[in-house]
């Protein structure tokens, strides 16, 4: 679905990204792993256009995403690719980012009613599936701050769901959460992993990115260092660094 070839990206002449590939195939589920710094959360920003890039192609669907410009200047071409590109790719961040002041189901439902422009009552159908489908169906009326932190994370994949994307971008999504609530999340992930959800998920959780990817990339500052199916990558790293980043996650 999603496929990323050769991106740099820098912050004035801080090189964050230098030259990465990643593909995350229809019905696939790919995890980033890496210390903090070495780019995870800026991979997953520029795949969704919430940050541009200074090089390297990004195409969805096997579509090349179009730029205008170049190098600092480089823009995505237009208004309606972004607004495609980050519906279909749909983000969970570490912090839920749940409108305070909206119900939990008008938080589930406001971006597909006034992004997409969708009926309301077609969206208010789905978005109370998807929040029995996270487990927190009995919550549709409740605020935000009512809920506990996983039940917060439930809703806010609720409301990724929610705008049918093609797939789905995590960042973190379990790392603001107590061990106990981490679980809950960690069961709604498997359970899309399970439905052949394509994703990538950037996690410190090594035993989530064990159990649900199909492929593990391991970053060290901006490029990828090893990457490989979940077996080799945990049972067998060839790369000293990811021994060593390994051995200090344990
Ligand atoms: P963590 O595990 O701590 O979340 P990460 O791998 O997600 O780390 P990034 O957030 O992608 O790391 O950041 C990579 C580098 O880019 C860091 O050195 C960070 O300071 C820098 N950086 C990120 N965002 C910006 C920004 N908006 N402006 C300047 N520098 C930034
Ligand atoms: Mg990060």
């Amino acid at each position: 679905v999603i496929e990323i070839r050769n991106l740099h990206k820098s912050y004035g002449e801080l090189e964050v990204l230098r030259g990465v590939d990643i593909t995350a195939p229809a019905g696939h589920v790919v995890s980033l792993i890496g210390s903090s710094g070495s780019g995870k959360s800026t991979l997953l920003r520029c795949a969704n256009l919430l940050e541009d890039s200074q090089q390297g192609e990004i195409l969805f669907k096997g579509e090349p995403v179009l730029w205008k410009g170049s190098g600092m200047a480089r823009r995505p071409a237009d208004a309606k690719q972004v607004l495609r590109i980050r519906t279909n790719l749909s983000m969970v961040f570490q912090q839920f980012n749940l409108w305070a002041h909206m119900t939990i189901l008008q938080n589930v439902m406001e971006a597909p009613v006034t992004v997409l422009g969708r009926d309301r009552g077609e969206v208010e159908q789905s978005a109370r599936r998807y929040l029995a489908k996270v487990g927190i169906g009995d919550k549709c009326d409740a605020w935000p701050a009512q809920l506990s932190g996983g039940q917060q994370q439930r809703a806010a994949i609720a409301r990724a769901l929610c705008m049918e994307p093609q797939a789905l971008l995590f960042d973190e999504p379990t790392s603001a959460l107590d061990p106990e609530l981490e679980q809950e999340v960690v069961k709604v992930i498997k359970d899309l992993a399970n439905e052949g959800r394509t994703m990538l998920i950037v996690t410190h959780d090594m035993k989530l990115a064990a159990d649900v990817s199909d492929h593990v990339v391991f970053l060290h500052q901006g490029l990828i260092e090893e990457q490989g199916a979940p077996d080799a990558v945990f049972g067998a790293p060839k790369s000293e660094r990811l021994r060593g980043f390994l051995s200090a996650t344990r």
